[in-house]
């Protein structure tokens, strides 16, 4: 077991018979594959889940808030929480640094809640090796013209961003396979009942209810 997992599966205290730990969901699609407002739709829907807020390198956007979207850092402050190992993954996107507070995370699931990972294709494949009980769902966009007009639409990138994004796409697009889950979002109400729809199934796996199932079969007897 890596240094990582061991963190993450530090007991707390709760004897961990009773304990119950928080589902890791990651999430990855290309740039615009619309992930983000499927996430916001689902986790209005779906209780007891929360979202982890990632650190970025890069600069906040028009209506991005501190701590809400991102937490906005500089190249020195990344590297300082790199050297000194909070991140549970960390990657360069796009030319920019991005990753997931190993706090945050341990913290949630310890506390029993679900949790969803947006990150990247790079992030998805650490946290799979990571944490093997993890569930990963890949958003495929419908099109690559839909993919370019949701960036245009979206209006928060410049010509050169957005060329970037869509020049990465296809090798984003190529890791589809190491996923558990792909959800096809050409309608957005569909997509984001399908993502519900995993977070529940996933909660419902015999495996993960355990311990309350032992209890409600020791109370017949
Ligand atoms: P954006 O700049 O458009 O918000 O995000 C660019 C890419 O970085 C997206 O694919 C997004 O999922 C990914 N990303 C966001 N946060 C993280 C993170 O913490 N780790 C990794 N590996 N990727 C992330």
């Amino acid at each position: 077991m890596s240094s990582k997992q061991e963190e993450l599966e530090r007991p707390d205290t709760v004897a961990p018979e009773e304990r119950t730990r928080g589902i890791l969901f990651v999430v990855s699609s290309p740039s615009g594959g619309g992930k983000g407002t499927l996430i916001q739709r689902v986790l209005k829907q779906v209780l007891n889940l929360s979202y982890s807020v990632s650190y970025t390198t890069r600069a906040p956007r028009n209506g991005e808030v501190k701590g809400r979207e991102y937490f906005f850092v500089t190249p020195e402050k990344f590297h300082a929480m790199v050297e000194a190992g909070e991140f549970l993954e960390w990657a360069t996107v796009h030319g920019k640094l991005y990753g997931t507070s190993r706090h945050q995370v341990s913290r949630e699931v310890f506390e029993g809640r679900d949790i969803i990972l947006e990150v990247d294709v790079q992030g998805a494949a650490s946290v799979r090796e990571l944490v093997t009980d993890s569930v990963s769902i890949f958003i495929l966009p419908p099109s690559v013209e839909i993919l370019r007009q949701r960036l245009i639409d979206r209006g928060t990138d410049s010509p050169e961003e957005l060329e970037l994004r869509l020049r990465h796409a296809p090798a984003e697009l190529k890791d589809y396979r190491a996923f558990d889950y792909v959800i096809i979002n050409d309608q957005v109400e569909r997509a984001a009942g399908q993502l519900s729809c995993i977070i529940e199934a996933e909660r419902t796996r015999r495996a993960r209810q355990e311990p309350q199932i032992k209890r409600v079969i020791e109370s017949f007897s």
